[in-house]
Protein backbone atom coordinates (compact mmCIF):
# COMPACT_ATOMS: atom_id res chain seq x y z
CA UNK A 1 0.00 0.00 0.00
CA UNK A 2 1.29 3.04 -1.27
CA UNK A 3 1.76 5.85 2.38
CA UNK A 4 0.10 9.15 1.69
CA UNK A 5 2.32 11.96 1.81
CA UNK A 6 1.63 14.39 5.24
CA UNK A 7 2.91 17.34 3.07
CA UNK A 8 2.75 17.63 -0.45
CA UNK A 9 3.92 20.77 -3.28
CA UNK A 10 2.59 20.56 -6.78
CA UNK A 11 3.41 22.67 -9.12
CA UNK A 12 4.68 25.72 -6.75
CA UNK A 13 5.99 28.76 -8.40
CA UNK A 14 7.26 31.81 -6.87
CA UNK A 15 8.53 35.37 -8.47
CA UNK A 16 9.96 38.54 -7.07
CA UNK A 17 9.56 41.24 -9.31
CA UNK A 18 11.26 39.72 -12.38
CA UNK A 19 13.32 37.18 -10.96
CA UNK A 20 11.25 33.75 -10.62
CA UNK A 21 12.76 32.04 -7.49
CA UNK A 22 10.84 28.90 -7.79
CA UNK A 23 9.83 27.09 -10.98
CA UNK A 24 7.26 24.85 -10.52
CA UNK A 25 8.42 22.53 -7.33
CA UNK A 26 6.60 19.45 -6.86
CA UNK A 27 7.58 17.70 -3.43
CA UNK A 28 6.11 14.70 -1.40
CA UNK A 29 6.81 15.09 2.79
CA UNK A 30 6.05 11.53 3.96
CA UNK A 31 4.61 10.95 8.05
CA UNK A 32 7.35 11.08 10.43
CA UNK A 33 10.32 11.27 7.67
CA UNK A 34 12.86 14.45 7.97
CA UNK A 35 13.71 15.98 4.30
CA UNK A 36 16.77 18.38 3.67
CA UNK A 37 16.67 20.97 1.20
CA UNK A 38 20.07 21.49 -0.10
CA UNK A 39 21.41 23.93 -2.37
CA UNK A 40 23.91 26.73 -3.37
CA UNK A 41 23.09 30.19 -1.96
CA UNK A 42 20.20 31.91 -3.54
CA UNK A 43 18.83 28.84 -5.08
CA UNK A 44 15.13 28.99 -3.26
CA UNK A 45 15.74 27.11 -0.28
CA UNK A 46 14.20 29.41 2.04
CA UNK A 47 11.45 30.76 0.01
CA UNK A 48 10.01 27.51 -0.38
CA UNK A 49 10.43 26.97 3.17
CA UNK A 50 8.00 30.49 3.32
CA UNK A 51 5.93 29.07 1.21
CA UNK A 52 4.71 26.15 3.24
CA UNK A 53 5.01 28.29 6.53
CA UNK A 54 2.43 30.44 4.65
CA UNK A 55 4.63 33.72 5.05
CA UNK A 56 4.76 33.92 1.03
CA UNK A 57 1.76 33.07 -0.98
CA UNK A 58 2.80 31.12 -4.20
CA UNK A 59 1.75 32.71 -7.96
CA UNK A 60 1.04 29.44 -8.83
CA UNK A 61 0.32 26.02 -7.60
CA UNK A 62 -0.95 24.18 -4.54
CA UNK A 63 0.31 23.25 -0.80
CA UNK A 64 -1.21 20.56 0.20
CA UNK A 65 -1.16 19.39 4.40
CA UNK A 66 -2.64 15.34 4.80
CA UNK A 67 -4.28 16.07 1.08
CA UNK A 68 -6.03 19.61 2.13
CA UNK A 69 -5.21 22.56 0.53
CA UNK A 70 -3.64 24.89 2.71
CA UNK A 71 -1.94 27.79 0.43
CA UNK A 72 -4.66 30.54 0.77
CA UNK A 73 -4.60 29.50 5.02
CA UNK A 74 -2.54 32.20 7.46
CA UNK A 75 0.78 30.76 8.91
CA UNK A 76 -1.22 30.69 12.31
CA UNK A 77 -3.70 28.17 11.16
CA UNK A 78 -1.88 25.92 9.55
CA UNK A 79 -0.64 23.95 12.39
CA UNK A 80 3.17 23.60 11.34
CA UNK A 81 6.04 24.60 13.90
CA UNK A 82 9.22 26.25 12.81
CA UNK A 83 12.70 26.94 13.91
CA UNK A 84 14.44 30.16 12.04
CA UNK A 85 17.96 30.53 11.69
CA UNK A 86 18.05 33.39 14.54
CA UNK A 87 15.53 31.24 16.70
CA UNK A 88 13.50 34.38 16.79
CA UNK A 89 12.97 33.83 21.00
CA UNK A 90 11.27 36.93 22.53
CA UNK A 91 14.56 38.32 24.67
CA UNK A 92 12.30 39.89 27.85
CA UNK A 93 10.84 36.31 28.57
CA UNK A 94 12.32 33.37 30.53
CA UNK A 95 12.61 30.06 28.50
CA UNK A 96 9.64 28.32 29.93
CA UNK A 97 7.71 32.03 28.84
CA UNK A 98 8.96 31.75 25.72
CA UNK A 99 7.43 27.84 25.08
CA UNK A 100 4.54 28.42 26.72
CA UNK A 101 3.91 32.00 24.70
CA UNK A 102 1.82 30.10 21.64
CA UNK A 103 0.28 27.74 23.71
CA UNK A 104 -4.24 28.33 24.87
CA UNK A 105 -5.71 26.35 27.65
CA UNK A 106 -5.33 26.25 31.13
CA UNK A 107 -2.63 23.58 31.09
CA UNK A 108 -0.56 25.52 28.96
CA UNK A 109 2.51 25.87 31.65
CA UNK A 110 2.48 22.05 31.78
CA UNK A 111 2.95 21.38 28.39
CA UNK A 112 5.21 23.89 28.36
CA UNK A 113 7.13 22.41 30.99
CA UNK A 114 7.01 19.18 29.19
CA UNK A 115 8.02 20.47 25.77
CA UNK A 116 10.89 22.10 27.85
CA UNK A 117 11.84 18.74 29.51
CA UNK A 118 11.51 16.80 26.54
CA UNK A 119 14.75 19.14 25.12
CA UNK A 120 16.94 18.61 28.21
CA UNK A 121 16.30 21.96 29.32
CA UNK A 122 14.05 22.34 32.77
CA UNK A 123 16.90 23.45 34.76
CA UNK A 124 16.82 26.71 32.64
CA UNK A 125 13.39 27.29 32.69
CA UNK A 126 13.91 30.23 34.15
CA UNK A 127 16.42 31.82 32.82
CA UNK A 128 16.04 34.62 29.46
CA UNK A 129 17.91 34.21 25.88
CA UNK A 130 20.64 36.10 26.62
CA UNK A 131 21.67 34.10 29.75
CA UNK A 132 21.86 30.89 27.47
CA UNK A 133 24.62 29.49 25.14
CA UNK A 134 23.35 29.30 20.96
CA UNK A 135 22.86 25.46 21.65
CA UNK A 136 20.58 25.94 24.43
CA UNK A 137 18.39 28.76 22.55
CA UNK A 138 18.43 26.42 20.14
CA UNK A 139 16.52 23.94 22.11
CA UNK A 140 14.55 26.39 23.51
CA UNK A 141 12.94 27.44 19.99
CA UNK A 142 12.65 23.80 19.65
CA UNK A 143 10.94 23.22 22.53
CA UNK A 144 8.98 26.22 21.25
CA UNK A 145 8.08 24.80 18.31
CA UNK A 146 7.24 21.34 19.25
CA UNK A 147 4.67 22.54 22.19
CA UNK A 148 1.67 22.72 20.15
CA UNK A 149 2.44 19.22 18.71
CA UNK A 150 2.25 19.95 15.19
CA UNK A 151 2.40 17.50 12.50
CA UNK A 152 5.22 19.49 10.68
CA UNK A 153 8.13 21.49 11.66
CA UNK A 154 10.28 23.79 8.94
CA UNK A 155 13.54 24.25 10.13
CA UNK A 156 15.51 27.02 8.61
CA UNK A 157 19.10 26.66 8.92
CA UNK A 158 18.64 25.91 12.33
CA UNK A 159 21.85 24.62 13.52
CA UNK A 160 24.27 26.92 11.82
CA UNK A 161 25.54 29.46 14.83
CA UNK A 162 26.28 26.75 16.72
CA UNK A 163 30.31 25.95 16.78
CA UNK A 164 31.43 22.29 15.16
CA UNK A 165 31.18 19.95 17.83
CA UNK A 166 28.03 21.49 19.51
CA UNK A 167 26.88 21.31 16.11
CA UNK A 168 26.84 17.39 15.53
CA UNK A 169 25.54 16.88 19.18
CA UNK A 170 22.75 19.71 18.99
CA UNK A 171 22.26 17.83 15.60
CA UNK A 172 21.36 14.04 17.10
CA UNK A 173 19.74 15.73 19.58
CA UNK A 174 17.39 17.13 17.67
CA UNK A 175 16.97 13.81 15.74
CA UNK A 176 16.13 11.98 18.19
CA UNK A 177 13.47 14.07 19.83
CA UNK A 178 11.95 14.41 16.06
CA UNK A 179 12.00 10.74 15.91
CA UNK A 180 10.61 10.00 19.69
CA UNK A 181 7.42 12.54 18.70
CA UNK A 182 6.94 10.94 15.28
CA UNK A 183 7.23 14.60 13.96
CA UNK A 184 7.69 15.02 10.34
CA UNK A 185 10.33 17.99 9.26
CA UNK A 186 11.32 19.94 6.63
CA UNK A 187 14.60 21.27 6.51
CA UNK A 188 16.85 23.77 5.09
CA UNK A 189 20.68 23.82 5.02
CA UNK A 190 23.52 23.98 2.85
CA UNK A 191 25.96 22.33 4.96
CA UNK A 192 26.48 18.90 2.85
CA UNK A 193 27.06 16.74 5.97
CA UNK A 194 24.13 18.17 7.84
CA UNK A 195 22.01 17.42 5.18
CA UNK A 196 23.54 13.71 4.81
CA UNK A 197 23.44 12.44 8.17
CA UNK A 198 20.50 14.28 9.52
CA UNK A 199 17.86 13.58 6.99
CA UNK A 200 16.14 10.80 5.63
CA UNK A 201 15.68 11.95 2.79
CA UNK A 202 17.64 14.92 0.32
CA UNK A 203 16.42 17.41 -1.89
CA UNK A 204 18.98 18.61 -3.90
CA UNK A 205 17.78 22.64 -5.38
CA UNK A 206 19.34 24.58 -8.10
CA UNK A 207 18.23 27.66 -10.28
CA UNK A 208 14.34 27.30 -8.25
CA UNK A 209 14.01 23.68 -9.29
CA UNK A 210 14.53 20.31 -7.47
CA UNK A 211 17.05 19.01 -9.35
CA UNK A 212 17.01 15.36 -7.38
CA UNK A 213 15.40 14.17 -4.48
CA UNK A 214 15.99 10.41 -2.67
CA UNK A 215 17.80 9.41 0.50
CA UNK A 216 21.37 10.34 1.11
CA UNK A 217 22.61 7.04 0.00
CA UNK A 218 21.21 7.28 -3.07
CA UNK A 219 21.76 10.87 -3.82
CA UNK A 220 25.47 10.56 -3.29
CA UNK A 221 26.19 6.88 -4.82
CA UNK A 222 23.55 7.29 -7.58
CA UNK A 223 23.50 11.33 -8.69
CA UNK A 224 21.49 12.06 -11.48
CA UNK A 225 23.23 15.59 -13.05
CA UNK A 226 26.65 16.75 -13.12
CA UNK A 227 25.53 19.41 -10.35
CA UNK A 228 24.28 16.84 -7.76
CA UNK A 229 27.18 14.62 -8.71
CA UNK A 230 29.67 17.99 -8.10
CA UNK A 231 27.52 19.51 -5.06
CA UNK A 232 27.18 16.83 -2.86
CA UNK A 233 31.13 15.34 -2.20
CA UNK A 234 33.81 15.83 -4.96
CA UNK A 235 33.48 14.11 -7.89
CA UNK A 236 35.81 13.56 -11.42
CA UNK A 237 33.39 14.18 -14.36
CA UNK A 238 34.90 11.94 -17.47
CA UNK A 239 33.30 11.70 -20.65
CA UNK A 240 33.00 7.99 -21.88
CA UNK A 241 31.26 5.32 -24.46
CA UNK A 242 28.91 3.26 -22.67
CA UNK A 243 29.11 -0.22 -23.41
CA UNK A 244 26.77 -2.30 -20.77
CA UNK A 245 27.89 -2.95 -17.82
CA UNK A 246 30.94 -0.82 -18.53
CA UNK A 247 32.51 2.58 -19.90
CA UNK A 248 35.39 3.05 -22.30
CA UNK A 249 37.41 5.59 -20.78
CA UNK A 250 40.53 7.51 -20.65
CA UNK A 251 41.31 4.86 -17.62
CA UNK A 252 40.47 1.99 -19.63
CA UNK A 253 36.97 0.01 -19.21
CA UNK A 254 35.05 1.56 -15.80
CA UNK A 255 32.37 -0.77 -14.02
CA UNK A 256 28.80 0.97 -14.20
CA UNK A 257 26.70 1.59 -11.50
CA UNK A 258 23.77 0.76 -14.17
CA UNK A 259 24.27 -0.11 -17.32
CA UNK A 260 24.51 2.53 -20.35
CA UNK A 261 24.90 2.68 -23.97
CA UNK A 262 26.83 5.53 -26.17
CA UNK A 263 28.59 8.71 -25.52
CA UNK A 264 28.05 9.61 -21.89
CA UNK A 265 29.48 11.66 -19.00
CA UNK A 266 30.59 9.43 -15.90
CA UNK A 267 31.10 10.54 -12.31
CA UNK A 268 33.72 9.18 -10.55
CA UNK A 269 34.35 9.80 -7.23
CA UNK A 270 37.42 10.04 -5.80
CA UNK A 271 37.14 7.08 -3.75
CA UNK A 272 36.26 4.80 -6.54
CA UNK A 273 40.54 5.63 -7.74
CA UNK A 274 43.63 4.13 -6.15
CA UNK A 275 46.86 5.00 -6.69
CA UNK A 276 50.34 2.59 -7.37
CA UNK A 277 53.53 3.14 -8.16
CA UNK A 278 54.42 3.47 -12.06
CA UNK A 279 54.00 -0.01 -13.69
CA UNK A 280 52.46 -2.16 -10.20
CA UNK A 281 49.13 -1.16 -10.81
CA UNK A 282 46.90 -4.39 -10.72
CA UNK A 283 44.48 -3.48 -13.45
CA UNK A 284 43.45 -0.86 -16.00
CA UNK A 285 44.27 2.74 -15.34
CA UNK A 286 46.50 5.62 -16.41
CA UNK A 287 50.39 7.19 -15.64
CA UNK A 288 49.66 10.35 -14.10
CA UNK A 289 52.10 12.75 -11.81
CA UNK A 290 50.94 13.63 -8.58
CA UNK A 291 50.46 17.83 -8.51
CA UNK A 292 48.86 18.45 -4.68
CA UNK A 293 48.62 16.43 -1.46
CA UNK A 294 45.37 17.04 1.33
CA UNK A 295 46.26 15.30 4.50
CA UNK A 296 43.14 15.32 6.29
CA UNK A 297 44.03 12.95 8.98
CA UNK A 298 41.15 10.51 8.59
CA UNK A 299 42.01 10.14 4.73
CA UNK A 300 43.71 11.66 2.22
CA UNK A 301 42.89 13.35 -1.50
CA UNK A 302 45.84 13.54 -3.82
CA UNK A 303 45.38 16.09 -7.00
CA UNK A 304 46.93 13.90 -9.92
CA UNK A 305 47.46 15.15 -13.45
CA UNK A 306 47.24 12.42 -16.23
CA UNK A 307 49.84 12.32 -18.93
CA UNK A 308 47.66 11.37 -22.03
CA UNK A 309 44.75 12.91 -21.78
CA UNK A 310 45.64 15.54 -20.21
CA UNK A 311 43.54 15.74 -17.36
CA UNK A 312 43.33 16.54 -13.47
CA UNK A 313 41.66 13.59 -11.45
CA UNK A 314 40.97 13.80 -7.47
CA UNK A 315 41.75 10.55 -6.17
CA UNK A 316 40.93 9.74 -2.25
CA UNK A 317 43.43 7.04 -0.26
CA UNK A 318 43.98 5.89 3.45
CA UNK A 319 45.84 8.65 5.84
CA UNK A 320 49.46 6.38 5.41
CA UNK A 321 49.31 6.69 1.44
CA UNK A 322 52.89 7.33 0.71
CA UNK A 323 52.97 9.82 -2.64
CA UNK A 324 54.31 13.21 -2.44
CA UNK A 325 53.84 15.97 -5.28
CA UNK A 326 55.80 15.18 -8.26
CA UNK A 327 55.54 11.43 -7.71
CA UNK A 328 54.76 9.27 -11.01
CA UNK A 329 51.79 7.04 -10.28
CA UNK A 330 49.63 4.35 -11.88
CA UNK A 331 45.87 5.68 -11.15
CA UNK A 332 43.62 2.85 -11.26
CA UNK A 333 39.40 2.26 -11.12
CA UNK A 334 38.30 0.37 -7.72
CA UNK A 335 35.07 0.97 -8.10
CA UNK A 336 32.23 1.78 -10.25
CA UNK A 337 31.39 4.97 -12.28
CA UNK A 338 27.79 6.21 -12.40
CA UNK A 339 26.36 7.87 -16.36
CA UNK A 340 25.29 11.26 -15.89
CA UNK A 341 21.92 13.07 -18.00
CA UNK A 342 22.55 16.26 -19.46
CA UNK A 343 25.07 18.57 -19.85
CA UNK A 344 28.36 20.09 -17.15
CA UNK A 345 27.38 22.74 -15.55
CA UNK A 346 28.87 25.81 -16.67
CA UNK A 347 29.12 28.04 -13.58
CA UNK A 348 31.39 26.81 -10.99
CA UNK A 349 28.91 24.92 -8.13
CA UNK A 350 28.20 26.99 -5.15
CA UNK A 351 26.97 29.78 -7.24
CA UNK A 352 23.80 30.32 -8.70
P1 LIG B 1 20.62 31.05 1.21
O1 LIG B 1 21.19 29.66 1.27
O2 LIG B 1 21.65 32.08 0.86
O3 LIG B 1 19.79 31.42 2.40
P2 LIG B 1 18.26 30.36 -0.35
O4 LIG B 1 18.45 29.20 -1.26
O5 LIG B 1 17.54 30.11 0.93
O6 LIG B 1 19.66 31.07 -0.10
P3 LIG B 1 16.21 32.32 -0.87
O7 LIG B 1 16.39 33.03 0.43
O8 LIG B 1 15.02 31.49 -1.03
O9 LIG B 1 17.52 31.46 -1.22
O10 LIG B 1 16.27 33.42 -2.02
C1 LIG B 1 16.20 33.09 -3.39
C2 LIG B 1 16.29 34.36 -4.21
O11 LIG B 1 15.13 35.15 -4.02
C3 LIG B 1 17.47 35.24 -3.86
O12 LIG B 1 17.99 35.76 -5.06
C4 LIG B 1 16.85 36.34 -3.01
O13 LIG B 1 17.59 37.53 -3.15
C5 LIG B 1 15.46 36.46 -3.61
N1 LIG B 1 14.46 36.89 -2.60
C6 LIG B 1 14.13 36.21 -1.49
N2 LIG B 1 13.15 36.87 -0.81
C7 LIG B 1 12.89 38.00 -1.52
C8 LIG B 1 11.97 39.10 -1.35
N3 LIG B 1 11.13 39.16 -0.32
N4 LIG B 1 11.99 40.06 -2.30
C9 LIG B 1 12.82 40.01 -3.36
N5 LIG B 1 13.69 39.01 -3.59
C10 LIG B 1 13.73 38.01 -2.67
Amino acid sequence: MERAPLLKLEGVRKRFGEHEVLKGIDLEVYPGEILALLGPSGCGKTTLLRVVAGLESPDQGEVLLEGRAITSLPPEKRGIGFVFQDYALFPHLTALGNVAFGLKGKDRWERARKALERVGMTLFQDRRPGELSGGQQQRIALARALAPGPKLVLLDEPFSSLDASLRAATREEVRKILKETGTTALLVTHDQEEALSFADRLGVMRGGRLEQVGTPETVYLRPRTPFVAQFLGRTNLLPGEGKGRQAETCLGPVPLAEPAFGPLLLSLRPEALRLFPPGAGPGPGALGVVVAREFKGHDLTYRVRLLAPERELLVQEGPESPFRPGDQVWVGVAGTGVALEGPPPRTPVGTD
